[in-house]
């Protein structure tokens, strides 16, 4: 079958790979529909993360179930669905209290040694273990590309806002207006915020907010803490989500949210960091929540229908849909930040 896979550092190539087989009853074969490149396979491009020449890339992916091994009972060949881009056992103590992303035996499709050695889902047929947990079916009546996002950023947006507990009426602030930024701004309004504002420099993506019915707000052009005081009698945002994983947007969280008010930190941190001044977060009794990685199977049928009822819009991020045979040219666009979302059709 065809692949896309690392060729070496700075490139990838598709190839022509072994098919996948069902080798535990827990998993199943998917025939990939449409996948996507994500941030996260950038790292792998540029060797920033281990993964050998060769393997296959990737991890979102909607298809088609085509077989399954004895002890899967939820999934059955035919079924269309989309698959969790963190691979969870569904059995230890993380996963049966809704934390999947923390799962003892936490696996990635396509990341190499470090996420288990599976292969990725950039191909016409993708191996999936524990598939009962992993994948989640698909309403007949709902494009590929529409849930697509669920089993990734579109389910992480939705996580971001489901810890920042948006009261009815709230002012909300995301800082980053990038694709996750996008949908954590999306999914706040859905839990009931009144005024959501997408904090960002770059004019599609504000652009895109504007259209999405969003509050878009150049921070290049007005000081945000400025904007969300007026918007709040002084006070400052209810809730902030940082959506982007800088010092810098962690700081500007900090800075536009009441005292009183919620930080949740979505953005990928790693060795990053800043002073904190304990008694400014103690005195302004600040609530900082950090996200991690999303536990998408504990939200992500909440996002399906959020999708479905159209509460949330995942297309307006998609500005490229390429045969799976053009995806060198999709991670060169994607790495030169000429495209917000690639698509690849196998
Ligand atoms: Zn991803
Ligand atoms: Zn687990």
């Amino acid at each position: 079958m065809r692949a896309v896979v690392l060729d070496r550092v700075g490139r990838v190539r598709v190839a022509e790979v072994a098919e996948p087989a069902i080798t535990e009853p827990d998993d199943a074969i998917v025939r990939v529909t449409l996948t996507a490149i994500c941030g996260s396979d950038l790292h792998f491009l540029h060797g920033k993360a281990p993964i050998d020449p060769g393997d296959v890339l990737g991890h979102e992916a909607v298809g088609v179930v085509e077989a399954v091994g004895d002890g899967v009972e939820d999934v059955a060949p035919g079924d269309r669905v989309v698959v969790a881009f963190t691979i969870a056992c569904g059995a230890c103590w993380f996963c049966t209290h809704g934390q999947t992303q923390l799962c003892e035996h936490h696996r990635t499709l396509g990341a190499g040694t470090f996420g288990g050695n599976l292969a990725g889902a950039q191909a016409e047929r993708v191996r999936v273990p524990a598939a009962d947990t992993n994948l989640l079916p698909l309403p007949a009546d709902l494009s590929d590309e529409r849930a697509l996002f669920v089993g990734d950023i579109l389910t992480s947006g939705l996580y971001a806002a489901t810890l920042a507990a948006p009261e009815p009426g709230a002012v909300v602030a995301v800082v980053g207006a990038g694709p996750v930024g996008y949908f954590c701004a999306q999914a706040a309004r859905a839990l009931g915020a009144a005024r959501v504002f997408a904090l960002d420099r770059e004019p599609a993506r504000l652009a895109r907010a504007t259209a999405a019915g969003l509050e878009a707000l150049d921070v290049g052009l007005r000081h945000p803490v400025t904007v969300l005081a007026e918007a709040t009698d002084g006070r400052g945002a209810d809730v902030v989500i940082e959506a982007v994983g800088s010092p810098e947007a962690f700081e500007s969280a900090v800075d536009v949210v009441r005292r009183g008010g919620r930080v949740v930190v979505l953005g990928v941190f790693a060795g990053e960091s800043v002073p904190l001044q304990l008694g400014v977060f103690w005195a302004r009794a600040l609530d900082l929540r950090f996200a991690g990685i999303t536990p998408v199977h504990a939200h992500w049928e909440r996002a399906l229908s959020l999708v479905a009822s159209g509460a949330i819009d995942p297309l307006p991020i998609v500005s490229h849909r390429l045969p799976l045979e053009d995806a060198e040219r999709g991670y060169e666009l994607f790495d030169r930040r000429e495209a917000t979302k690639v698509v690849l059709v196998p």
